[in-house]
């Protein structure tokens, strides 16, 4: 069995209370994969002021430089890929397919952050006065917190550790308990490429503790935070003492739209990788299908004959289609959530229980799960449920279809398919959700993409893209007056 450390001013260390907690693999809970430091508040004073020592000369570190380790990352990542892919599998249980694609999300990101290095572009603007010379430019922040979920290990603490590192800013690094090796591994990794000691310190344990004590702090000036709605909110509210720049990437309840001219086969293909991938346990997983009325009957029936075919496993094998829930009580929500749906009146089409034929009683496995007859107010076609179990709600046309998708406190990721391009720009256009897909399932986002979303799935800011440099640097304007002269603004001019 083996034991991991956090990494605190370049030394990999216990925790200060010497307690542990354990890891184990979802597919199989009596695979007992590692145990980690439970760390304490004294943790994360240790890592906070390891990371403001080092800001000092990370700061000055040129920002080609910084990219050229991030570059090295990239490379890194690229080699170890199949190694990542498999610990992740093991650690939440998602087919590895798809840690693969997880880690490559991690390697386009770095190669994205290190050409940034070369640009970081600022402005200069004309003056309004004679001889005088004006810029803004991005300066680092300080010390970031950032705080992942389970659900993507690798690729979310590259979005945002790769930007905050390439803007000149240092690292304390929380992620989720679910996934602690994966954690553990990208930061050797950091350190391979040639991270300078201090620059990124990683400390595991429980949120409560550990991730609430990194956003009190007042010697961090950044929390970036991707999880539930429910913990956003009470980081938000706690970083308000501090006035700290904060990104929160919460929930969603997303839908897919097919209407009546859609190609089928192709929204089939949507509905199955976006509500059932990753076992619906994604931001964007599909979790509401709208279907217009001349086409549902047909396209349930299609929906079914492939759903009863999805074969549930272990993510190692090459035969799984469907991984297990994260852990035993994500599991239960899931169940949970299907009593609502039943008592709500809502008709269980397939699945609703749990999957413990053979090996998968080792697991927290979950039978794909199908409601129809779903009415847009019902909890279950407004709550984000995480888990295989997908909504399915009958509309008439693009604009019932559209307020019905609307009709969440979240908007991340939606998507409908028409091949007529009238409904496409009203989705376009009408759609509250951060990210729209047309002809494409709610999952797909590209490293190089602005990724967020709108009402309570966030706080306005987005990862990726160009759009997060905005968020991990602060700007300065700067004026040259070279006139020799005293030269006042909106007075000499
Ligand atoms: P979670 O909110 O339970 O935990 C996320 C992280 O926050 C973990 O590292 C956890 O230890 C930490 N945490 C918990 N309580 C805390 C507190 N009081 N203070 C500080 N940190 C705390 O979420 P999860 O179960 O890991 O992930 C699933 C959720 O994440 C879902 O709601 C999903 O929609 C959301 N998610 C959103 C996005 C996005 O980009 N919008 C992406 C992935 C996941």
């Amino acid at each position: 069995m083996k034991k991991f450390q956090n990494y605190i001013d370049g030394k990999w260390c216990d925790s200060s209370s010497q307690q542990t907690f354990e890891n184990r693999n979802p597919a199989n809970k009596n695979e007992l994969l590692g145990t980690f430091p439970k760390s304490t508040k004294e943790d994360v004073e240790k890592a906070v002021q390891s990371a403001k020592k080092s800001f000092e000369s990370w700061r000055l570190t040129p920002a080609p430089k910084r990219g050229d380790i991030l570059r090295k990352v990239g490379d890194i990542l690229t080699q170890r890929k199949e190694e990542l892919a498999k610990i992740m599998t093991k650690e939440m249980g998602k087919v590895l397919l798809e840690t693969r694609g997880d880690v490559q999300e991690g390697i386009d990101t770095a190669y994205y952050a290190a050409t940034e290095g070369r640009r970081l572009f600022g402005h200069t603007v004309p003056s309004e006065l004679n001889n005088k010379f004006n810029m803004s430019i991005r300066t680092p922040i300080g010390v970031c917190g950032l705080i992942t979920p389970w659900n993507f290990p690798l690729a979310i603490p590259t979005w945002k550790m790769f930007p905050a590192l390439l803007c000149g800013n240092t690292v304390v690094f929380k992620p989720a308990m679910q996934t602690p090796e994966t954690a553990t591994r990208f930061v050797e990794i950091l350190i391979e490429a040639g991270i300078p000691n201090g620059v990124v310190n990683l400390i595991h344990g429980a949120g409560s503790e550990i991730g609430n004590a990194i956003v009190e702090h007042n010697d961090v000036e950044v929390i970036s935070f991707t999880g539930s709605t429910e913990v956003g909110k009470k980081i938000s509210k706690s970083a308000a003492d501090t006035l700290k720049r904060v990104s929160l990437e919460l929930g969603g309840k997303n839908a897919q739209i097919v209407m009546d001219d859609a190609d089928l086969d192709l929204a089939l293909d949507g509905v199955l990788w976006g509500a059932f991938g990753t076992t619906g346990q994604r931001c964007t997983a599909t979790s509401r299908l709208i279907l217009h009325e001349k086409i549902h009957d047909k396209f349930l029936e299609m929906l079914l004959t492939r759903v009863k075919k999805l074969r549930l496993g272990d993510g190692l094998l090459s035969t799984t289609d469907v991984g297990p829930c994260v852990s035993e009580s994500q599991r239960n929500t899931v169940h949970q959530y299907v009593e609502i749906g039943k008592k709500e009146g809502a008709n269980l089409l397939i699945g609703g229980e749990f999957a413990t034929e053979g090996e998968l009683d080792n697991g927290w496995f979950y039978k794909p799960t199908i409601f129809t007859n779903v009415t847009p107010n019902m909890r279950i076609a407004k709550e984000e449920i995480f888990g295989p179990v997908l909504s399915v709600i009958k509309t008439s046309n693009v604009f019932e279809a559209i307020q019905i998708l609307n009709n969440t406190i979240y908007g991340l990721s939606s998507s409908i398919y028409t091949k007529n391009i009238n409904d496409a720009f009203a989705a376009m256009r009408d759609i509250k959700a951060g990210i729209v897909y047309i002809n494409a399932p709610t999952i797909g986002a590209e490293a190089h993409m602005p990724f967020g979303g709108v009402k309570q799935t966030g706080n306005g800011h987005r990862e990726g893209g160009w759009t997060v440099f905005d968020f991990y640097s602060e700007w300065k304007t700067i004026y040259v007056d070279y006139s020799g002269n005293f030269q006042r603004a909106q007075i000499d001019s």
